[in-house]
């Protein structure tokens, strides 16, 4: 028995940042995502892409941003609610792919330790993690570098 779910998220960019986290690595960068949380669009995506996979609703059900406990959480809890969610209904990570779109600087460098970062996350192997790096081609919100996006496929195996 398998199931596929996906995950989509956008932040904005907020100059006044040093920081961005993109699968739970901190990457020094001259902006930071607008967020109530950490604003780890990625995780985020991933998170979401779990819950949809298992029909388990939605993050922002999950962990509401109106709620004080969430504010400035570290958004490798979201990952771990959703993960500790699939483990229970009996499933297992069979393979993730996720498209990372920020306009500059260029993510290429970054994407083998992110995606370690998520195998590590996940308790799975490097090889079911594919990371992916896209800009917006100077289109739309992330083109105009006022956003960053993150899409996330994953297919779950009953363990
Ligand atoms: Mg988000």
């Amino acid at each position: 028995m398998t199931r596929i779910g996906f995950g989509e998220d956008l932040h904005a960019l907020d100059r006044a940042g040093d920081h961005l986290w993109l699968g739970g690595v901190r990457l020094p960068m001259p902006f930071a995502a607008v967020a109530h949380s950490d604003g780890d669009v990625l995780l985020h995506a991933l998170a979401d892409a779990i819950f949809g996979a298992l029909a388990a609703g939605d993050l922002g059900e999950h962990f509401p941003d109106a709620a004080p406990e969430n504010r400035g959480r570290a958004s490798r809890d979201f990952l771990a609610a959703a993960a500790a969610l699939m483990r229970a209904r009996g499933y297992q990570i069979g393979n993730l792919d996720a498209t990372v779109q920020l306009e500059k600087p260029r993510l290429s460098p970054h994407k083998t330790a992110i995606a370690a970062s998520i195998a590590q996350l996940l308790g799975v192997a490097p090889a079911a993690v594919s990371v992916k790096a896209k800009t917006g081609e100077g289109l739309d919100a992330v083109g105009r570098g006022d956003a960053v996006r993150a899409q996330v496929a994953v297919l779950l195996i009953k363990s």
